[in-house]
């Protein structure tokens, strides 16, 4: 891309739903936020509290989770490259699948974009059936959390954490 066409981008709003299970995951969570908010091309308008919650069809310690409202001058593609970078940074590893991780980033929404491509689907297809995504996303932007999603979910434990934590 080149210096004109990358000033030219608009600017996007999106919305990045962390989490960590391994290690001390609140502090991944807090060091993915501050490399969202310094990776080029994006800038940080709003993060979460920190919530914690328990293993959803998978093992292993209790997640820490947040959502994180950015605007970005990336495309979506560029953006999942960008999340994956943090995520390896991280030292992501992916043994199998729903694996414990010591980060996971997902691209929850992009703009009003729909996209359907063999390795990015937006809106993220699981986010309206996951406590640990609703829960903070309605706390950033709760114009974008249905009341009747947050009731379905409200089984699911998340709670959330101290500032301190
Ligand atoms: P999960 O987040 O489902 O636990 P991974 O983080 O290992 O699993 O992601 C697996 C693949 O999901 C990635 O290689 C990526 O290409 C794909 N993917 C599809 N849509 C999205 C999205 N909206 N956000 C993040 N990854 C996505
Ligand atoms: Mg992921």
């Amino acid at each position: 891309m080149t210096r004109a066409e990358r000033l030219a981008r608009p600017e996007v709003l999106a919305y990045v739903g962390l989490g960590a299970n391994l290690g001390d995951a609140p502090q991944a969570v807090r060091d993915a936020i501050a490399a969202l908010e310094a990776a080029p091309g994006v800038s940080l308008v709003q993060a979460s509290s920190l919530y914690r919650s328990a293993p959803v069809d998978a093992t292993g310690p209790d997640y820490t989770n947040a959502v994180a409202c950015i605007s970005t001058t990336l495309t979506a593609p560029a953006l999942l490259r960008a999340l994956q970078t943090i995520e390896d940074t991280a030292g992501r590893e992916r043994p199998y699948r729903n694996a414990p991780r010591t980060l996971d980033l997902d691209l929850l929404l992009y703009g009003s974009a729909h996209i359907a491509s063999p390795d990015l689907t937006v809106p993220h297809p699981r986010m309206g059936e996951r406590a640990f995504v609703l829960v903070p996303l309605s706390q950033v932007a709760p114009e974008l959390v249905d009341t009747e999603a947050l009731q379905a979910v409200a089984g699911q434990g998340v709670e959330r954490l101290a500032a301190t934590d």
